[in-house]
């Protein structure tokens, strides 16, 4: 599909309000409509091209998860595979642009039966245009990993596994309602090193309550001893509609004091540094040629296609959502339903590219940052003052040409980026 297809696709939808309303109960099919069958979606060529697919099955939900997934070990499962096989085969007509990454989230993909994900991995090999240096993650819970999972991941070309540790002290992880031993980590990673799975990222979450700095540089030497590739350390947020805020409402759990995190993600920089990993956005840090492509392609708005319920996508600026309900995922295809169709104008997507662009310690570089601000002349003026305004107070800084937070404003991040809205 030639761009200017793109561009009347992306106009459809962003026709009006009313248009994007008849939209939510539409298959994505529906939503292309204008477009011929069978014509290949054809992105920017300098743009990266990834997927990402959501296994909604959890057998627990952890207290501070916002994310969509379901208590269902296995009633489900096999249903939701085929259907999850048969919305691959029938999106594979859009993908022109070789996949560079694959992002299996969730949920808990681990949950999922090894011969399902045999078929799975199947599927997405034979159907979609995969690079030849693919990057293929999957989201792992330290408690599903047996040997044969592994075996079948790696074999089936997963090549990277992002393990959600969140802590090593097991208080903490019975604050978070997390259900796994803390030696389970270090034992899943033994076992996808053995099925020859070497890149390794490990989450982990700091301020939860009760929880000293003394505790959290523990968590990280813990975390080190295990030689991940890569680390994500994430400020424990609480979300609305989680049971942890709840408990927090009700007094039954006090969050920490913010001088206490701060002190903790200063730790973490300093430690994580020292430890040889680079420090590359606001909560990710890799050892070098590490970083994780498939999160690249999200700072650097790049677009992504959406597999599963709940998973969001973006092409040239077209966002949309599938239906976060897996009955009526399970009950609608090929293509499944999709609801918060949008089309983001020129002055969001600049805002969105100077935030997340920002999110990057090597930050925007002067000449794209010109070319982000002039795409949406109305609000240029306004943004060029308030990026002034936060070099004045220290929170961004010019440093090698490029534009970023400074250390003082990391601490502040999410304060300082939505001043560039
Ligand atoms: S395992 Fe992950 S997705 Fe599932 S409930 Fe816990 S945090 Fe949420």
């Amino acid at each position: 599909m030639p761009e200017n297809s793109l561009a009347s696709l992306t106009q459809l939808t962003n026709a009006d309000g009313a248009n994007q309303e008849k939209n939510r109960q539409k298959s994505i099919r529906e939503v292309f409509h204008n477009l011929k069958r069978g014509r290949a979606v054809e992105l920017t060529p300098s743009r990266q091209f990834g997927i990402y697919l959501h296994i909604p099955f959890c057998f627990h939900k952890c207290h501070y998860c916002d994310f969509y997934s379901i208590v269902d070990t296995k009633d489900r499962q096999r249903v939701f595979a085929e259907r999850l096989e048969q919305e691959i085969g029938a999106a594979r007509e859009w993908f022109a642009q070789p996949v560079r990454s694959i992002f299996v989230g969730g949920g808990t993909p681990t949950l999922l039966a090894a011969d399902l994900w045999r078929n799975l991995l199947k599927t997405l090999a034979d159907s979609l245009p995969l690079a030849p240096d693919l990057e293929f993650t999957a989201e792992a819970n330290p408690e599903t990993v047996t040997a044969e999972l592994a075996g079948v991941l790696a074999a089936g070309g997963v090549n990277r596994v992002s393990i959600g540790a969140q802590s090593f002290d097991p208080a903490h992880l019975k604050t978070l309602e997390r259900q796994h031993e803390p030696a389970n980590v270090a034992r899943s990673m033994d076992r996808f090193r053995h099925a020859g799975i070497h890149d390794l990222n490990l989450d982990l979450i700091f301020g939860v309550p009760g929880q000293s700095l003394e505790a959290w540089r523990d968590d990280l030497e813990s975390a080190l001893a295990l030689k991940p590739t890569h680390l994500s350390c994430y400020g424990l947020t609480y979300e609305p509609n989680t049971a942890l805020t709840r408990r927090m409402t009700m007094g039954r759990v006090t969050p920490i004091d913010d001088s206490v995190e701060a002190d903790m993600y200063e730790h973490t920089i300093a430690r994580l540094g020292e430890a040889g990993y680079e420090h590359y956005e606001i909560s990710a840090w890799a050892r070098p040629g590490r970083r994780c492509r498939h999160n690249l392609l999200y700072w650097k708005n790049d677009d992504w296609w959406p597999f599963g319920p709940s998973a969001s996508g973006h092409l040239n600026g077209l966002r949309w959502k599938n239906v976060p309900r897996l009955t009526e995922y399970l009950d609608h295809g090929p293509l499944p339903r999709v609801q918060e169709v949008e089309y983001v104008d020129p002055a969001a997507r600049s805002g969105e590219a100077l935030m997340m662009g920002l999110r990057l310690r090597e930050g925007i570089p002067g000449d794209r940052l010109e070319r982000i601000l002039t795409e949406a002349p109305n609000v240029a003026s306004s943004r060029r003052a308030a990026i002034d305004r936060l070099i004045e107070r220290g929170s961004l800084e010019w440093r090698d040409g490029s534009l970023r937070l400074s250390d003082r404003g990391l601490l502040i991040a999410d304060s300082v980026l939505v001043e560039l809205i």
